[in-house]
Formats: C-alpha cells, sequence, structure tokens
C-alpha cells in the first residue's frame, strides 16, 4: 500500500487561476487521486488525515529563472570566488533552500557547473538530497563563448562571427546533459555598464545553436533585453525569453503571435533588489531605473496579449538571495497589474507547462503529481503570505511530507468524518 494521505478542511487553489473552494485532496503514492467536495469513505479509510483548517491547499511553486549555481540564499553569502568544490555543494544547499520555501520546481536560469547542476537535478530528483524537481541549463554563452562565469559582452561589430563555436558550445552542454542552453542575446547593463541593448550573437550564430539544439534535443533559453535580441529568439524558436526589457510594439505583437510556443520571465525579483541596494546603489551605466521603468510598461501589454509569463527573478546573487523568490508574486500584482490568482497562476499551472509537464505538473487536480503546499491563510488574496516560509504548514513533493506542521496530523477517524 502506497503512502496516502488525505488533506480535509481546506480551501483549494487548483492553480488554473479559478477562485478557491472547499474540497478534500487524496494523495496516493506520488499522485493526487481525488478532488472533492467529501471523499467516500471506501477510499479514505487507509489515508492519514492532514487538517487544513485556515489554511489553503495549492501547487507547489515553480520558478522560471534561478541560478542554484550563483551560491547565495537567505542563509549563506556566497562571494562567487569558492573552490569548486564548494561551489558544488553550494549548488546543493541552494536546491534545499528553495524547497525550504516551496519552490518544488526549478527551471534554471543557469550556472557556472553544468555537470553539477545535471547531477543535482538527478540527486533531487532519486530523493537523496532534498531539493526541487530541476530543469538543468548549461553556463550562460557570451559573444564568443570565452569560458563560463565570463561576461564581457564585446557585441558583434568587432569580432568575427563564428556559427561553428556556438554549434559547438550547444553540443558540448548536451553532451553533458542539461535541458537548456542559455544564450545571452543581448548584453547586461548590471554586469557591464551599457549592453542590455547591445546585440551579442549574429542571426547566423543563432542559426546554427538552434540547428544544433533540435538535433540533440535540447531548448535554448535567452538572455534579451533589447527588441532586436527578442526578435532573434522568437525566429530561431527559443523556448524561454528572459528580461524583455525593452521589447517595442512591434516585438510585443511577434510575441504575442509566438504565445503558444515561448515563456517569458520578465525577472522584476533582480530589479527591485538593485533598486534597492543601499551597499551598493545602482550606477547610471547600470540603467537600472530605465530597466524598471521599461518592463512595467512591456509585461502588462504581454500579459493582455495572453504571453505566459513566469516569476523567477534572478535570485541566487548576494543582492538577491534565494530564498526570496516568492517575491515576483507581489510584484507580478504591485508593478504588472496581476490579480493575486494570475500571480499564483504563473507560479503554478504555466510553471507546470514551462517545465513541460503541464498535463501533470502544476494544478490540484487528479491525475497530477502531488506537489502541494498547505499555506496558512489566503494567498489568493495575500500573494506575500508566500514569501514568509512559516506560513507553509505542509510542503508536499511528489507525494512525500517534506514538512509538516504536526499539529496539523490528526488521528481523527476518517471514515464518516
Ligand atoms: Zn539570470
Amino acid at each position: 500500500m502506497p503512502n496516502s494521505y488525505l488533506i480535509v478542511n481546506a480551501e483549494v487553489f487548483d492553480g488554473t487561476g479559478s477562485p478557491s473552494a472547499p474540497a478534500e485532496v487524496l494523495v496516493e503514492g506520488d499522485r493526487i487521486v481525488a478532488v472533492e467536495s467529501h471523499v467516500d469513505d471506501a477510499r479514505r479509510q487507509d489515508a492519514q488525515i492532514i487538517d487544513g483548517r485556515g489554511a489553503t491547499l495549492m501547487p507547489g511553486l515553480i520558478d522560471g529563472h534561478t541560478h542554484l549555481g550563483f551560491g547565495s540564499t537567505v542563509e549563506h553569502t556566497s562571494p562567487r570566488t569558492e573552490p569548486d568544490e564548494e561551489k558544488v555543494l553550494l549548488i546543493a544547499h541552494c536546491g534545499r533552500v528553495m524547497l525550504d520555501h516551496g519552490f518544488t520546481s526549478v527551471y534554471s536560469g543557469g550556472n557556472r557547473m553544468p555537470q553539477a547542476e545535471v547531477s543535482a537535478r538527478k540527486a533531487f530528483a532519486e530523493g537523496w538530497m532534498p531539493g526541487p524537481r530541476l530543469l538543468a541549463t548549461s553556463w550562460e554563452g557570451s559573444a564568443g563563448l570565452v569560458s563560463p562565469g565570463h561576461y564581457d559582452f564585446p557585441g558583434i561589430e568587432n569580432r568575427p562571427s563564428d556559427p561553428e563555436s556556438i554549434s559547438q558550445f550547444v553540443h558540448a552542454m548536451a553532451d553533458i546533459g542539461v535541458n537548456m542552453v542559455k544564450l545571452s542575446l543581448s548584453g547586461e547593463s548590471a554586469v557591464v555598464a551599457g549592453t542590455s541593448r547591445v546585440l551579442q550573437f549574429t542571426d547566423e550564430e543563432v542559426a546554427a545553436a538552434a540547428e544544433a539544439a533540435q538535433q540533440r534535443g535540447v531548448w535554448l533559453t535567452a538572455h534579451a533585453h533589447s527588441a532586436e535580441a527578442i526578435q532573434l529568439a522568437l525566429k530561431y524558436g527559443v523556448r524561454a525569453i528572459y528580461h524583455v526589457t525593452f521589447a517595442d510594439d512591434e516585438t510585443i505583437d511577434l510575441m504575442i503571435e509566438a504565445k503558444d510556443r515561448i515563456f517569458v520571465a520578465p525577472t522584476p525579483g533582480i530589479i527591485y533588489a538593485l533598486l534597492h541596494d543601499e551597499e551598493h546603489p545602482p550606477t547610471e551605466g547600470m540603467e537600472t531605473q530605465e530597466t524598471h521603468d521599461s518592463v512595467r510598461q512591456v509585461v502588462p501589454k504581454l500579459h493582455a496579449g495572453g504571453v505566459r509569463l513566469v516569476p523567477g527573478g534572478d535570485y541566487g546573487f548576494a543582492v538577491n538571495p534565494i530564498g526570496k523568490n516568492a517575491r515576483d508574486l507581489q510584484l507580478f500584482v504591485e508593478w504588472f497589474g496581476f490579480t493575486p490568482h494570475e500571480a499564483l497562476r504563473a507560479a503554478t499551472q504555466y510553471g507546470g507547462q514551462l517545465m513541460n509537464m503541464g498535463d501533470e505538473l502544476g494544478l490540484v487536480r487528479p491525475g497530477y503529481i502531488a506537489d502541494l503546499l498547505l499555506v496558512d491563510g489566503d494567498p489568493t488574496s495575500d500573494v506575500t503570505l508566500l514569501q514568509n516560509k512559516d506560513n507553509l504548514a505542509m510542503i508536499m513533493t511528489g507525494g512525500s511530507l517534506y514538512k509538516i506542521d504536526p499539529s496539523r496530523r490528526t488521528t481523527a477517524v476518517a471514515v464518516g468524518a
């Protein structure tokens, strides 16, 4: 007999964006098997009862752009100069912190050590290290593909186009076993001043990446602030597009046309963190204020056009540590005009689709994987509740209890309840 849990007395937010409703949820093995107003006596008799009084049951949160490999969490700050062995331990540490904060799946935003991320994916999946369901990403290919973690953003004007090396990069990353290969199609002003709108790859280089990715069955992810970079991503079938800061109306329309095949992570978390960094206030070349102002214009248009926007605000830096990830949901509401239901849907249903598991992940629905949170209070009226892990009375991943408030476990007789 597999593990069986029956969660009773909770308001259920199912992930679709529909209003919450009271229901009982039965989990057997790794799956949700019933969501009903009253699960019948025969089915409930072997289940352990979890009391959801005063709480909301919802799908586990899914993050679309986090860097486990950058190593900083709310518990530990990484200087990013550790020896490699310590960096590997930090990837595992970051995974555990994600899970503690209710993030049961992560679509990685890139890692300096992709082999270590692939290993972490295995460790988390097999359950011998605590961590989220993970899709692993390459290191971030910068123009000229110098070396991992090297960000110089030289652009395309003063270097020869080199599609062959880009193709080799994609093949090398596929050999390691990553799910996604990431290209920095634009620069990044927060790293090298004034480069966010400078194109970093030629058309034929992105074409070569796309061809190799197709051959090897990996997806491409684009770091793309500028309209030009976003259009290149769209042209060559990039699946996840990050930032989209300076999209003009033409580019917004192209994204809306492509809405069924792309996901967009506009990364408000890192912008918020940089704007509020008192220790190192942003300099002019970082374009932080412009980035903020522009993305707040762009995202509501994408949202109105039905583009699947997902949270994931570039967490993992010291200034923007892992563990703060749920702040993106608040910023989706306050900056982009999402309702709380829409913000939660972005983190659950759309997250499941981003993980390419939309038919079994991201909803509270029979047949779906039991990645579930029991949240004290009502996050559908106040998404900030999710920023405090103490509000998570239960974290279940794949039908296993990772965390449970002992007072929620009840020995009450389930039959006929
Ligand atoms: Zn990033």
